[in-house]
C-alpha cells in the first residue's frame, strides 16, 4: 500500500489537500466512468485518491496514438503535478513544446511581419503548461491509471444509461449490466449520456468555422531553405492572423515534429469528428494572398484533418433526474481551440467531483454530485466565452491599431484561468454550496 500511496502522491507530496500522509479513508463510494479521454482518465484517478472504487468502460478496443496538438493550462498542470510525486509532469514535459527562448511570434497575414512576440511566462514547475500530441499526452495519463490499478475495460461499448434513487448504472453491448452509486458520462462530444440527462438529444449547430489540421515529420521542412529555420534551433511557434482565418504553426520535440492548425470559416454542416481526411488544394485556396511562408510549410505536410467546428449552447444540466449521473468534459461542454482550455476544463471536472463525492460521503451521493454542477458550471462557461473572443480579435484585426496597442493582440493568460487550483477551490467553497443540496 506504500507504494500505491507514493504513486497516488499522497506520502510526502507537497499537494496542499491530499497530504496528510495517510492513506485516502475509503468512502466507500462505487463509480462506473465512461470513457478513457483525459477527462475520465483523470476523474478515475482523482476518485482514487480522493478515497472511492472506479472502473473504467471504453469503447476503443485498444489504445490509439490518435489526434495532433492538445494544450493544457497550468490550471491543468498543477492536477498533473499532484500524481506520482511529479513524475507524471516530468514525462510528459520531455515531449511537450519548449518555448521559454522562443515564445509566440504573432505575424500580419499577408506580409507575415510579426506584429507582436509574445514572451512565455517564467516556468512555474509546481503548474506547468503543456502543448504536445495528444496521443502520446494521452498514453501518459493511461499508463499511470494503468500503474494505480485502475480497470480500464477496454472494447466495451455504453449502449444505456439507467438509475434510480439508490444507484445508476450503465449497460454494455452484449447486454452485460453494471451497477454503481453513480456513473460520470466522460464519453466525449457525441455523448450517450447526455441525452439521458437531458431527455433529448441535443444536436450540435455549425460554428461557421472549420479547421484543417496536422501533425507531420520535420524531413521536409529541413531540406528546404525556407522552412529549415523553424527545425534547427529549438522549438518554435508562429501564428498568422488575418481576417476570418488564423493559421498557428509549431516545431516540437527540439524541432524535430511540425503540427500546424488553420482555422477558417466553413459553413458545412456534418458530424463532430476527428478524423475526417481534407484536401491540402483546400488549404492553399484558403491561403491565397498570404504570406508564402505559410505555403511552404503546408507544402511539406503528409495529410491533413478537416475538422467542423460545431457549436453547441451550453446545456440547462449535466446532472440527471435522480442526480447520479453526471456529464464531465467534451460530454458537458465542448471547447473551440482557440481557449486552449477545453482538454484542461475537462480535468477540473474530474478533480472536483472527486471533491463533492468525498465530501457529500456514501449517503449524499445525488447532492456531492449536484454540488460538482454547481462549483462548475459558470466557470466553464466563462472560459468557453474566452476561446469565441479570442478567435474574433485575432479574424477582426485593426492592424494599425495594433500598431499602436501591440499587447492588445495577444493570446489571452488570465490569471483567474492559469492559476486557478481546482482542488483547493472546491474544498473551500464545497460547504457553502452543499447546503443548496441537502
Ligand atoms: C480520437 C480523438 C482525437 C482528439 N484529438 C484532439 C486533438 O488533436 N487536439 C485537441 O485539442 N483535442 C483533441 N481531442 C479532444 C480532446 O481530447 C478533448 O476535447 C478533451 O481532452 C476532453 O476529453 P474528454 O475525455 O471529455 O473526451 P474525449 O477525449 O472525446 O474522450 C471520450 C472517450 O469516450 C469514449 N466513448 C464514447 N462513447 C462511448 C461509449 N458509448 N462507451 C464507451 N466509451 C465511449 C471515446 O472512445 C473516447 O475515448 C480528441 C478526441 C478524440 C476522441
Amino acid at each position: 500500500m506504500g507504494a500505491l500511496l507514493s504513486k497516488l502522491g499522497i506520502m510526502g507530496s507537497t499537494n496542499p489537500i491530499v497530504a496528510d500522509g495517510a492513506e485516502p479513508p475509503s468512502s466507500g463510494i462505487k463509480v462506473i466512468i465512461v470513457g478513457a479521454g483525459f477527462g475520465g482518465l483523470t476523474a478515475a484517478i482523482e476518485c482514487v485518491r480522493q478515497g472511492h472504487s472506479v472502473v473504467i468502460y471504453e469503447s476503443f478496443p485498444e489504445l490509439k496514438s490518435l489526434g495532433d496538438i492538445i494544450s493544457f493550462g497550468s490550471n491543468g498542470g498543477r492536477i498533473f503535478h499532484r500524481w506520482a510525486n511529479g513524475s507524471i509532469t516530468a514525462k510528459m514535459r520531455a515531449i511537450s513544446i519548449d518555448l521559454q527562448n522562443h515564445g509566440f511570434k504573432i505575424r500580419k497575414f499577408d506580409t507575415g511581419e510579426v506584429i507582436r512576440h509574445q514572451l512565455s511566462p517564467p516556468r512555474d514547475l509546481e503548474a506547468p503548461t503543456f502543448n504536445g500530441h495528444r496521443g502520446e499526452l494521452h498514453e501518459i495519463v493511461f499508463d499511470h491509471a494503468k500503474e494505480l490499478g485502475i480497470p480500464i475495460e477496454l472494447g466495451k461499448r455504453v449502449v444505456r444509461y439507467f438509475e434510480n434513487e439508490k444507484e445508476a448504472g450503465v449497460e454494455l453491448e452484449g447486454g452485460e449490466m453494471v451497477r454503481a452509486d453513480m456513473v460520470i458520462g466522460s464519453d466525449g462530444v457525441r455523448s450517450k449520456a447526455r441525452t439521458l440527462v437531458l431527455g433529448y438529444e441535443d444536436k450540435p449547430k455549425s460554428s461557421g468555422y472549420a479547421v484543417f489540421r496536422a501533425w507531420f515529420s520535420n524531413k521536409d521542412m529541413i531540406a528546404d531553405p525556407r522552412t529549415k529555420e523553424f527545425c534547427t534551433g529549438g522549438d518554435t511557434f508562429n501564428g498568422w492572423i488575418g481576417p476570418d482565418v488564423h493559421f498557428l504553426f509549431s516545431t516540437i520535440k527540439n524541432g524535430s515534429d511540425c503540427c500546424w492548425v488553420l482555422t477558417h470559416k466553413d459553413e458545412h454542416d456534418i458530424d463532430e469528428s476527428w478524423s475526417f481526411p481534407g484536401k491540402l488544394d483546400d488549404v492553399y485556396k484558403v491561403l491565397e494572398g498570404w504570406d508564402p511562408m505559410c505555403r511552404a510549410i503546408v507544402e511539406k505536410t503528409p495529410s491533413i484533418v478537416d475538422w467542423k467546428l460545431v457549436y453547441r449552447d451550453p446545456l440547462p444540466t449535466w446532472v440527471s433526474k435522480e442526480g447520479r449521473i453526471a456529464l464531465l468534459g467534451d460530454a458537458a461542454h465542448p471547447f473551440l481551440p482557440t481557449s486552449a482550455q477545453g482538454a484542461t476544463q475537462a480535468l477540473e471536472d474530474g478533480v472536483t467531483l472527486a471533491v463533492t463525492l468525498k465530501r457529500a460521503g456514501k449517503a449524499n451521493v445525488p447532492a456531492g454530485v449536484r454540488a460538482y454542477q454547481d462549483i462548475r458550471y459558470d466557470r466553464v462557461k466563462k472560459v468557453q466565452k474566452l476561446g469565441e473572443a479570442t478567435r474574433d480579435m485575432w479574424h477582426k484585426t485593426d492592424f494599425e491599431k495594433v500598431k499602436k496597442d501591440p499587447k492588445s493582440i495577444e493570446l489571452p493568460r488570465e490569471d483567474w484561468v492559469m492559476k486557478f487550483d481546482a482542488e483547493r477551490h472546491a474544498e473551500e467553497v464545497f460547504e457553502k454550496v452543499m447546503k443548496k443540496f441537502m
